[in-house]
């Protein structure tokens, strides 16, 4: 399939999805994954029109952005990101999704004000209890939202999750509900600077169920993009 067959089956299904749970689909923001492939398929897919583009290892991101010079797209960082990585990160990704932890926090805040530049993060909540899963246990999260939106140069924009990769994706449809049930309480307290918007989950094997519970950004690769 070229891209942009690939580009319009997607929208096509984020479509149903999005008539199914009656919702508008230009609510669903999507972040096309090229971690799997190289520069050929990470330029033809922006050409397609998709603005966000989604890396998980600093080390593949970086020749990327290079050559595309950061380019006219959004960047996202999505993967499991190590502290002495945030200064390669802060400036180029607009979007973190994976902010897990307050010394993680602590670093993108020091940098982001090194460079003048506000980062929107995502807090990872690991709603599964996988162990192979990163991020904070749900009853951790009002604490760590409450600390770190005290932060000037972090943006907590939203939660994010992984759901374990499920033959039949109705079975990841608890975890996603549960994301967003949990969006909603945090946002309930009233608390100064915290308006958590968004929902980030997902990925090409279970998103339309995603959509349905409220995701607003879906992270796609093997779907949209494929792989080398
Ligand atoms: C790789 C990855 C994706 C995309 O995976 P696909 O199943 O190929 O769509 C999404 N989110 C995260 C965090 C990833 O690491």
């Amino acid at each position: 399939m070229n891209m942009k067959e690939s580009v319009d089956q997607v929208k096509q299904r984020i479509e149903a999805a999005c008539k199914r749970a009656n919702r508008d689909p230009n609510e669903i923001n999507l972040v096309a994954v090229t971690k799997y492939v190289g520069m050929d398929r990470a330029k033809a897919v922006l050409q397609e029109g998709i603005q966000h583009i989604g890396e998980s290892r600093v080390q593949d991101a970086l020749p990327k952005w290079e050559a595309l010079q950061g380019g006219q797209a959004t960047w996202h960082f999505i993967g499991n990101l190590q502290t002495n990585k945030v200064k390669d990160v802060v400036g180029k990704f607009s979007y973190i999704h994976s902010l897990d932890r307050e010394s993680l926090a602590k670093e993108i805040e020091r940098r982001g004000r090194q460079n003048n530049v506000v980062t929107n993060c995502f807090v990872q909540v690991n709603i599964s209890g996988e162990e192979t899963k990163s991020g904070l246990e749900p009853n951790q999260v009002l604490e760590f939202v409450k600390k770190t939106s005290k932060m000037k140069y972090i943006k907590i924009c939203g939660l994010m999750t992984m759901a374990p990769y499920e033959l039949d994706s109705e079975q990841t449809r608890p975890i996603f509900r549960k994301l967003r049930q949990l969006r909603d309480e945090c946002n309930q307290l009233g608390l100064p600077n915290v308006q958590i918007e968004h929902l980030s989950m997902g990925m090409s094997n279970d998103f339309e169920v995603a959509i349905e519970e409220g995701a607003t950004f879906i992270r796609l690769g093997s779907s949209l993009v494929g792989k080398d």
